[in-house]
């Protein structure tokens, strides 16, 4: 209460007097009571207020008015009312007469009457029952103001006035700190205040926002922050507290900290998480008020039994899970004792079922595995942590040892061709020849026939042609192959059927025109007709249907095969080319290639590399060979071709194809990833890096591959540097099984020139090759000389500038290639017997690898140098750049002539 009264007052008739309030306590007051006068206009003023910021002020006024009806002989006049009035200003210069006793300049804020009660005015300073009324007013925006009181023929008594203004105080609430206040300039105003988060503590929803109100309270909260990670909220929530040491907290939030789960700990205080103690882990997806774990031991008692060429194991679940319980096992396979101990993990023909690797159930079935031999299987317990600890997972071990078994089922069989009255066919080599395949036998019998009356006849190799069948008739067939073992089983019955006539005779008139057009003279196809209608009406001895396949035929049945050797199929020998991708190369699904990068340009599209992720297997590094769209059928069949035929290739030095997209767009060649690229850039980037006996090693790698593709009957026509491909260990593999430029006349590469029936890179190729088309695996033995000269002379072009006409002639005149610097002269012999001029001299690949191997156990022999004509001033065994090198290279091709000239002379 601020008494405001003294001696400040002034005006007519108010005057200050003493008196009691309803507790008999005395008090001064302010008192007016001229009701018997008319025209009264008494005023009274406070003295100057100050301000303080408040926009709006509140006045408390304390007063008793006595009722005229209770004074006798009271005039009309009389008044039970008075005025409040107030009078801003910017600093205290009221004075008596100024501002005007009047409204305007001052300003009027309510007339004031006593609610219920009057009082019964004691003007003799007895008691008197107080009213007490609250007025407010705004805006107010001067320093300070004055307030003053109004009679205007009232008895009263005006006994206190409080003035203040309402403020909404500082507070912390929803995690935020907001600061004191002042409510607005009307009663109703809502004044808005930003909240600050509390110390560690972070905001929600934003803004944060509170209003004070006119009755200075705090109302309608927006927003709000709340403990950061690590800190909990204390003391109503009022302050953020980091959690204590033992305890975390992971997110922002209202919770409280957690003890930390058992095996873990924190590092210090405020801890989100709690970090596992040593050899105890937590996965990603593990929650954090999860314990720790750790790995499993190793599985318990491990049982195999054996079975022919599988095995079952079962064993018991690890002691100790770990404290998880996502327990899986894992096989790993060694096959041991192949000769020279040791052993070495299994291939990937191996079957296990379910699978390999995260088996949930304590058991697995192995099948295929090799007749009589060692196995080594441990059988890992993993869990969810187990690729976190440093040791490897705990594992039982158990040894067995398979059984002596019949080779597995022949499972693919294809018709090459059919006439009226034979069909041939061939097949693939068993999966699991379980030893040396010594024959095959082939059973069938006409489908309407009894299989008792079924006919077998044997094979050496997997192919045959059974003749003496009825024409339009389908037999069925199955193939069996023999080992030491005895037969293994015959595969599923296949049906196909020999030509009816009429088909022989639709077929002949689609093909006689493409034999008019292509007779070069009308006799040559008067005498074919002649001899096709003789041929026609022989009926029975009718064999000529697949002539078109004679070559190719002859090209798999003659030669000096091992039995069961697993011969090439020339893809184009299927009726359906698309056949042939199905039976020699695994489809894969898009889903599973990742492509990354472009590597290089191929002949159908680009070569990209990239990462393919079958089910169940390691992801690996491959390279993806892509068919531009737009292409024709044709290109599309081309491009597979070279899918096809990689896919019957198995060899470290052949490239591997690991499958084909044929089902989805581009369509692509999947090959495992060869780092270096191709051997003849290679090689050039790393001009006389290496040693004689690393250039050798590669060569022993490519003579190798090509001993493999010969002893398949493959002749590969385009060996060359270009085509052999390099990995990360200098592995060198044979690459480039296209077909197509052989058969196309378009291709613009000036290596490729064009020959009658096809292209031929001249400076590679045998001479029986360029004059009349005879390539074989001694045409092949030519080229991989002339590979070796490109090894050893660091990826020199062959022949270096000379027309192909020029080497055509050389070649002819006995001219060879003149060693390579530094290249020892055992080396270039061998060279010289790849390029003798009757194919039957030179070596077979596999003395051309002997004769390698020889040389890298021996390195001796490969210290000897062809010596240099005494002119030749350049020491060999010094690395010269490359123009120098050409320079030499053409002293001694000089010389080589001249030797020529020198022998013709003699
Ligand atoms: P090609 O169509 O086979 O001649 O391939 C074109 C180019 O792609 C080659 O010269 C190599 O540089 C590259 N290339 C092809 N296959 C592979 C592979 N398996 N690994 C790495 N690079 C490859």
């Amino acid at each position: 209460h601020i008494r405001l009264f003294t001696g400040s007052s002034i005006g007519w008739d108010w005057e200050e007097v003493s008196g009691y309030d309803e507790h008999m306590n005395t008090i001064r007051t302010y008192q007016v009571c001229n009701v018997f006068d008319s025209n009264q206009n008494n005023w009274v003023r406070t003295k100057y207020i100050r301000r303080r910021g408040a926009q709006r002020i509140h006045v408390e006024m304390k007063f008793s008015v006595r009722d005229c009806s209770s004074i006798p002989n009271v005039p009309g006049s009389c008044k039970e009312t008075f005025n409040l009035y107030y009078y801003e200003s910017d600093s205290d210069t009221a004075t008596r007469s100024s501002p005007a006793w009047m409204e305007n300049p001052w300003i009027k804020v309510d007339t004031i009457a006593a609610d219920e009660s009057f009082s019964q005015v004691d003007l003799g300073g007895r008691v008197m029952k107080i009213n007490t009324e609250v007025r407010s007013f705004g805006p107010v925006s001067k320093n300070g103001f004055y307030l003053a009181f109004q009679d205007y023929g009232g008895c009263m008594s005006l006994i206190a006035v409080r003035v203040f203004y309402r403020k909404c105080p500082r507070i912390i609430t929803n995690g935020a700190l907001f600061q004191e206040t002042l409510s607005g300039a009307e009663s109703t105003s809502l004044v808005a205040a930003r909240g600050v988060c509390i110390p560690n503590a972070e905001e929600v929803d934003v803004p944060i926002k509170l209003y004070c109100n006119g009755d200075g309270e705090w109302m309608v909260p927006i927003g709000r922050c709340m403990c950061k990670a690590g800190n909990e909220a204390v003391e109503n929530g009022t302050v953020c507290k980091a959690c204590p040491s033992g305890f975390f907290k992971p997110t922002q939030g209202d919770e409280s900290c957690m003890q930390c789960p058992i095996n873990s700990r924190t590092t210090s205080e405020g801890a989100i998480n709690c970090v596992c103690r040593n050899g105890y882990y937590r996965t990603d997806s593990d929650p954090l008020q999860m314990p720790c774990t750790t790995v499993p031991s190793a599985p318990q008692a491990v049982i195999s039994s054996v079975n022919e060429t599988s095995v079952m194991l079962e064993w018991m679940p690890p002691r100790d899970s770990g404290g998880r319980e996502d327990v899986v096992y894992n096989i790993i396979c060694k096959s041991c004792g192949g000769g020279r101990g040791g052993c070495t993990r299994c291939g990937d023909n191996v079957q296990f079922l379910p699978r390999q690797l995260g088996l949930t159930e304590s058991r697995v079935y192995i099948s295929d595995l090799l007749a009589h031999t060692q196995y080594t299987f441990e059988v890992q317990a993993v869990n969810g942590v187990s690729d976190q600890s440093p040791y490897s997972p705990q594992y039982a071990s158990v040894n067995i040892t398979t059984n002596q078994a019949a080779p597995s089922t022949v499972s693919i069989m294809h018709q090459v061709s059919r006439t009226v009255d034979s069909i041939t066919l061939s097949w693939s080599q068993p999966d699991q020849p379980n030893g040396v395949i010594l024959d095959y036998e082939l059973q069938y019998y006409e489908k309407d026939q009894s299989e008792y009356n079924s006919t077998t006849i044997r094979s050496q190799t997997n192919t045959a042609v059974i003749r003496g069948l009825k024409s339009g008739s389908i037999y069925v067939f199955q193939v069996r192959a023999r080992t030491v073992a005895g037969f293994g089983r015959y595969s599923g019955k296949l049906y196909f059927q020999t030509m009816t006539e009429e088909e022989y005779n639709t077929r002949l008139q689609e093909k006689l025109p493409l034999i008019i057009g292509s007779a070069a003279a009308g006799l040559v196809f008067l005498i074919a007709l002649v001899v096709i209608i003789i041929v026609c009406n022989r009926r029975r001895g009718f064999d000529r249907g697949d002539s078109e396949y004679t070559d190719k035929l002859q090209h798999y049945t003659s030669g000096h095969m091992s039995p069961g050797m697993k011969i090439y199929i020339d893809p184009f020998t299927y009726e359906d080319p698309n056949e042939a991708v199905r039976e020699f190369a695994k489809e894969i699904d898009i889903s599973c290639v990742k492509i990354e990068q472009v590597i290089g340009a191929g002949e159908f599209g680009e070569v990209c590399s990239g990462n393919l992720k079958l089910p169940g297997k390691r992801e690996m590094f491959v390279a993806i060979k892509t068919l531009k769209s737009g292409y024709t059928e044709k290109q599309r069949r081309d491009f597979l071709s070279e899918a096809s035929i990689m896919g019957q290739f198995d060899h470290p030095n052949v490239i591997h194809l690991e499958g084909v997209v044929t089902k989805s767009s581009p369509v692509m060649i999947i090959t495992e990833f060869m780092e270096n690229g191709s051997l003849d850039t290679f090689l050039r980037q790393n001009d006389g890096q290496f040693t004689v006996i690393q250039l050798v090693g590669m060569l022993r790698g490519i003579a190798s591959g090509m001993k493999y593709l010969a002893d398949m009957n493959y002749v590969h026509r385009d060996l060359a540097a270009r085509n052999i491909l390099v990995n990360s260990n200098l592995v060198c593999k044979v690459s480039d099984f296209g077909l197509s430029r052989f058969l196309e006349d378009d291709t613009s590469d000036p290596t490729y020139t064009s020959a009658l029936g096809g292209k031929i890179p001249i400076r590679w190729t045998a001479p029986e090759a360029i004059q009349y088309r005879k390539f074989t695996s001694a045409s092949d033995v030519w080229s991989y000389g002339i590979v070796m000269w490109e090894v050893m002379s660091y990826g020199e072009r062959p022949y270096w500038d000379m027309t192909n006409q020029d080497v055509i002639n050389a070649i002819e005149q006995d001219y060879r290639l003149p060693p390579p610097m530094d290249c020892p002269s055992a080396l270039h012999q061998l060279m010289l017997d790849c390029w003798q001029k009757d194919r039957n001299n030179r070596p077979k690949f596999s003395q051309i690898v002997n004769n390698l191997d020889k040389m890298i156990r021996n390195p001796n022999t490969l210290k000897a140098m062809t010596p240099l004509a005494s002119g030749d001033i350049l020491r060999v065994g010094v690395t010269l750049a490359g123009h120098q090198k050409k320079i030499l290279n053409s002293v001694q091709m000089m010389r080589a002539q001249m030797n020529q000239i020198q022998s013709v002379e003699v």
